[in-house]
Order: structure tokens, then sequence, then C-alpha cells
């Protein structure tokens, strides 16, 4: 599952099956019709994420050469993992790809677990993880309602490896 941008950042296919997405994802609705020709940029969940891919993205343009992030995407009651792999196209366009990895069936966690108590809760966009106090740690929720998220970010571990495959391929 993915999608393709042109060297303009809009959307020009999705790939694979993003209404099957959509049903474990609920109330995320995407429509070819609606997002084609659109700025990918719209998309993204904050600030610190999209400065990220638009490196990625910069980084596997200027090197011509595919980089791989791993990810995590869950859904209630589901650990899905991923490889999010970016590949270059013909005159500057890209196409991103989330490849499954695996999924772990996850069942509800304690209401006392800090998950639920932490103000303001702040996520990983890459990888799923909550911080809780000053850690980062990954949190499987098995719960339908999640619990309301304050502030999408990158951690420390995710920026990590995406630096590291900018690097990995020649930077
Ligand atoms: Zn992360």
């Amino acid at each position: 599952m993915g999608y393709e941008i042109d060297q303009k950042d809009r959307l020009r296919a999705l790939v694979g099956d993003w209404a099957g997405f959509a049903q474990g994802n609920d109330g995320i609705g995407l429509s070819e019709r609606s997002v084609l020709g659109r700025s990918v940029w719209r998309y993204f969940s904050g600030g610190e994420i999209a400065d990220l891919m638009e490196r990625l993205f910069r980084a596997t343009r200027q090197q011509g050469v595919p980089l791989s992030v791993a990810q995590r995407c869950d859904a209630p009651g589901m650990i899905r993992r991923y490889e999010m792999r970016i590949v270059p196209l013909s005159r500057g366009g890209l196409r991103i790809t989330h490849v499954p990895r695996g999924v772990t069936p996850c069942g509800p966690v304690t209401p006392g677990h800090p998950v639920w108590h932490t103000k303001p809760l702040e996520r990983c966009a890459v990888c799923c993880d909550y911080k809780l106090g000053e850690r980062w740690q990954m949190v499987p929720l098995g719960e339908r309602q999640l619990p309301e998220v304050d502030h999408y970010t990158v951690c420390p571990k995710c920026r990590a490896r995406a630096e590291a495959a900018m690097g990995a391929t020649g930077r």
C-alpha cells in the first residue's frame, strides 16, 4: 500500500488496498478521486514528521536509490509493523510504499496505565510509541477507543534510523 508523488510533491497515484486500510482505521476515508493532485504535505500529522519526510524525499531524489525506514501503524487491537520504502521514479517522482512486516494482536491495557493519564500525550508518527515521562515506550493498545494524542512527533530512535538510512546511501 502506498502512493506516488510527482516532482512537486503532488499525489499522482494511490498504490494498493486503500479501501481495506481505511476500514481498519476508523474514520480515515480516502478515495483516489478525493486526493489526486493534492499536495502530500496536507496528510502529515505534525511538523516534525513532515520535516523528516521532506528530508527523506530529498535524499531519495538526490541519491537516486531507494530508502527504507521501519515503521508501525497500529489499529485498535493490532500492532502492525511495516517497512516504509521510498523509491525514486523518473522526472523527480517518488513511490512511497508501506510493506507489511507482521501483525500482532493485542489486548486492552489496564486503566491505570500512564498512557491514559499523561498530559500532554506525545506519540511518534513513525513507530507509534508514546512518550511517558522521559521514556518512549511501545504500548500495545487493544481498546477501540485510543487515548487522545496531543502532539505527533518523531522519537529519537526513529530519527536515528532515518539518519542512518539517509547516510547509508552515501550522502
Ligand atoms: Zn518512533
